[in-house]
């Protein structure tokens, strides 16, 4: 037990740092002209999490061809995706400004749940005193709480926010999901929710594949994906009783920042409200 969390704070993030520096000077050397035009021009990228500034981001995602076809946001390999510096990825650097931006989770007295937890949102959620953390993750040993979140073993209203990134794309039985946060969450508590989304047509599920390999790399684009969602997505939500707020990235960031801190300005996340 104490190994796992000897492993979990020191010895992964210092082996992930390493790596990432390699793979740093590894694409510089694989793509020299894009650096040393980025450098001529003095452009740098920012990183909200780190604050930290690089000449490029690193590649991150993987190659999908129905992810490119479909325009799948969120999902996919994406050039400037990830920070050199702490690997903050795109998605979660969007989702920190729109926790930032619109919640009280870094200020608030609240009760937290964290879905398959990212390590650097976690160290940020308990920056506040006032938070008392959970973390819950289907693996063993990876969060506070090994739980499947169908079924989770918490009371009604055990928590105040519930963040669940690009989680719901594994799971089959989402819709059992979303009422477990919905039945979890306080009155007036939120759920801050990402998927990869497609928004040229309905959400896309077929049960009758086999629901892990290269039957999911067909029909979704990756292997651990059970469905593709789509635009219809808020309304999944809202059919569990939450209120709705869909963030788009260009309607809330400056291009200067989307620019400057590498995130799509495409990309969504909806904050879910359950009301009083
Ligand atoms: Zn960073």
């Amino acid at each position: 037990m104490i190994w796992h969390e000897i492993k979990r704070i020191v010895v992964s993030p210092f082996l992930s740092s390493i790596a990432m520096q390699i793979r740093y000077v590894r694409e510089i050397i694989c793509h020299p002209r894009s650096f040393y035009k980025a450098l001529l021009k003095g452009k740098y990228f920012k990183c909200n999490f780190c604050h930290k500034k690089a000449i490029r981001f690193l590649h991150a995602g993987n190659d999908s061809e129905l992810f490119h076809r479909l325009h799948v946001i969120g999902a996919g390999r994406r050039a400037n995706a990830c920070c050199p510096h702490c690997g903050s990825l795109d998605r979660i650097r969007w989702i920190y400004f729109v926790l930032q931006r619109y919640t009280n989770l870094f200020t608030g007295s609240l009760k937290v749940l964290h879905i398959a937890p990212e390590e650097i949102l976690r160290k940020k959620i308990l920056r506040n005193k006032n938070v008392d953390y959970h973390s819950g993750d289907i693996i063993a040993g990876r969060a506070d709480w090994q739980i499947d979140i169908t079924n989770m073993p918490f009371e009604n209203e055990s928590f105040d926010f519930i963040i669940a990134n690009h989680v719901l794309e594994h799971v089959i039985f989402d819709r059992e999901a979303i009422h477990e946060f919905f039945r979890c969450l306080s009155y007036g508590g939120q759920l801050l929710i990402s998927v990869p989304i497609c928004l040229t047509q309905a959400t896309y599920e077929n049960r009758l594949i086999n629901s892990s390999g290269s039957d999911c790399v067909r029909e979704y684009g990756q292997k651990d994906h059970v469905r593709l969602y789509g635009k219809d997505f808020r309304v999944r939500l809202a059919e569990a009783g939450f209120v709705v707020t869909e963030y788009v990235a260009q309607d809330c960031l400056s291009k200067e920042e989307i620019r400057d801190y590498c995130i799509n300005s495409e990309e969504r996340a909806f904050l879910c409200y359950k009301s009083l």
